[in-house]
């Protein structure tokens, strides 16, 4: 074995391994020390190692011996992570009873500010270096509460990472005031801001369908009543996309029905004008059609 064949082994891995992994698979301790010397690899702690692109994050997390958890971890699975003004700061899950002290990479006494730490019984065993989706999401929910915690809950069901049983499951761990968000949560949602809204309007009593296809317009957002469509625009809704909206618009309102076009920063930083303006045309039974449309 060689440097070389010590790095590609760390990459099989998945870019972060345990040395008794990696004995297994034939490489030599003394490869490994001289991969980190050349800084081919990083030790952030004892045992385990990485390819030096991992996100400082995950080094930061393995230096306190623990994970990345919590909102940290649920953009490292991939969730939805809901207005994330701390990106910076990471959550590292470490078990009960761990003191946080750096033992590797950092070797002065850490004071507890450099991550925010969670201290939560395993839910399932966590993944090196990262805690698993369902630990993630239970995190989500104490650490940045419901909405948050529905919006990536949702993201996970649509992208598969959890599945039927994972769900049940899920609904144990929470406080049982929260169980009900588990029912409530859908597998095709298809975005954050998606959730969000459906789960702010549904505490007015306001059901919205999903993903409804009009004929000669195409799939709309959402729709309240028979004809009040809700568009929750990302990032792509400029250029040529901007255009096409306008026409679907129209299109629309040909057809009898009205579009409210809402953006990310609107759903999530000014939800007070958001919500005045679905409860008036709700008020005005804009989303009731006179046409009797069938769709
Ligand atoms: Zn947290
Ligand atoms: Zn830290």
């Amino acid at each position: 074995m060689s440097v070389d064949a010590a790095v590609e082994a760390v990459r099989r891995a998945g870019g972060i391994a345990r040395t008794a992994q990696l004995a297994k698979a034939g490489v030599a301790k003394a490869d490994l020390t001289h991969a980190v010397r050349e800084a081919r690899l990083l030790r952030p702690r004892h045992g385990v190692y990485v390819l030096p692109d991992a996100s400082e994050a995950t080094i930061e997390a393995l230096s306190h011996r623990g994970a990345v958890a919590c909102v940290t971890a649920g953009r490292d699975h991939g969730l939805w992570v809901l207005d994330d003004t701390d990106a910076e700061t990471t959550h590292t899950w470490v078990r009960a009873g761990y003191r946080t002290t750096r033992v590797a990479i950092h070797p002065e006494p850490d004071q507890g500010s450099c991550c925010v730490f969670h201290r939560d019984h395993p839910l399932g065993e966590p993944e090196l270096g990262r805690v698993g989706v369902l630990q993630c999401l239970v995190q989500i929910l104490h650490c940045r509460g419901e909405e948050a915690f529905f919006a990536a809950l949702e993201s996970a069901l649509r992208q598969g990472l959890v599945d039927a049983p994972g769900r049940i499951r899920l609904r144990r761990h929470v406080p049982a005031r929260c169980r009900w968000l588990v029912d409530f949560a859908r597998t095709d949602a298809d975005s954050g801001l998606e959730s969000l809204l459906r789960l702010r309007l549904h505490k007015h009593g306001i059901h919205l369908a999903s993903q409804v296809p009009i004929p000669g317009v195409g799939r709309v957002d959402f729709v309240i009543g028979d004809c009040l469509i809700i568009e929750a625009d990302g990032d792509t809704h400029d250029g040529p996309a901007r255009h096409r909206d306008r026409v679907r618009d129209a299109a629309a309102m040909a057809l009898g029905f009205v579009t409210l076009r809402l953006d990310y920063a609107m759903i999530v930083h000014d939800w007070p004008l958001v919500e005045s303006a679905v409860l008036a045309a709700v008020g005005r039974n804009l989303h009731r059609s006179v046409a009797g449309l069938t769709w």
